[in-house]
């Protein structure tokens, strides 16, 4: 018989990666606490829930992508949620970029269950979403890997296995913060530049004839030089990430200086009111402190502040 899958959560991420699914012949039942964005999936051929555990009745595989870690305990534990309606057999498949022990915890409660939990953060973005083309990074049992590996190859080229129970989160927190530093220093010195005169084009040719030269960085200057900083991926987010990050290094006795401080930036940016924004809209924070702008058109120069 053809697998089920339970789908939660159809914001920027869930939504193709739901439409993907359905693409792909799986009977899907999904759900999304602001019923409008069903929509499109009802169009696809979706079934719609009233209740995540509506959706996760039944279903052999439930996926859930929703924003942090208390979001999953509703949907999860809360009224309403999978552990209501959960089948023993079912396995759980958590996207959500979360607390690594709030995963744990969830994973136990589905364990009681009878059901499985697999952590499976990922990286790639809407685009990447949107493609099926997402790097998944997954901890829990092998076993249950090998049991979803079908499904998840639907949505992602890579799969890469980190180890136990949280072990997807830990490597996810770690890249994000590589990542949120990475997209933070390459503002700083584009301010840093084009404050100097040097235009934002001239600059970038000479980072990407470089050592410096780095794929995020290609992708985000595009949008960075034209000011458009529609969300692929929301500087909330990112800023929640690096907090989870900073919770993981305090438990662990780990000092992380530059991971502070770019946390910091990312906060005051937050605090500005730009949380909804893409993350790479930390620029502006900084071209305000600077008085400049680092943007590829005609009004763009130093002189606009
Ligand atoms: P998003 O567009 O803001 O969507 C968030 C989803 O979570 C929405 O469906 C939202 O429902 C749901 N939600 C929030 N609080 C909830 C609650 N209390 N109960 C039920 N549902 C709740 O975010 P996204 O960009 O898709 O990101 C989702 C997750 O993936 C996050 O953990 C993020 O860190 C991670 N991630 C995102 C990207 C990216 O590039 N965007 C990349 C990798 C990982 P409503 O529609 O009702 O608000």
């Amino acid at each position: 018989m053809a697998k089920s899958i339970g789908f939660i959560g159809l914001g920027i991420m869930g939504q193709p990666m739901a439409l993907n699914l359905l693409n792909a012949g799986y009977k899907l039942r999904v759900y999304n606490r602001t019923p409008a964005k069903t929509i499109p999936l009802k169009r696809a051929g979706a079934e719609v829930a009233s209740s995540a555990a509506e959706a996760a009745r039944n279903a052999d595989f439930v996926f859930i992508i929703v924003s942090d870690s208390a979001a999953v305990e509703e949907v999860v534990a809360g009224k309403g949620g999978i552990l209501e309606t959960l089948k023993s057999g079912a396995l759980v498949i958590d996207s959500s970029t979360i607390s690594p022990s709030v995963s744990r915890k969830m994973a136990s409660q589905a364990a009681a269950k009878g059901a499985g939990w697999l952590d499976a953060p990922v990286t790639g973005s809407k685009h990447g979403a949107e493609k099926g083309e997402l790097t998944f990074m997954i901890g829990g049992d092998r076993a249950a890997l090998d049991q979803a590996l079908p499904v998840l190859q639907v949505l992602g080229k890579k799969h890469i296995y980190c180890g136990t129970h949280g072990a997807g989160l830990s490597a996810k927190l770690a890249q994000n913060v590589i990542q949120s530093t990475m997209v933070e220093i390459f503002c700083e010195g584009f301010v840093l530049a084009t404050k100097a005169g040097v235009k934002p084009e001239v600059m970038l040719e000479i980072i990407q004839s470089s050592m410096a030269r780095a794929t995020l960085t290609d992708f985000k200057a595009p949008f960075i030089f034209k000011g458009d900083f529609t969300p692929f991926f929301p500087l909330k987010w990112m800023h929640k990430d690096l907090t989870l990050a900073m919770e993981a290094a305090y438990a662990q006795n780990i000092p992380m200086p530059t991971a502070a401080a770019v946390k910091e930036v990312y906060s005051a940016a937050k605090a500005q009111g730009k949380g909804d924004l893409d993350y790479a809209a930390v620029i502006t924070l900084l071209e305000e402190l600077a008085g400049v702008k680092v943007r590829t058109s005609a009004e763009a120069s130093h002189r606009d502040f």
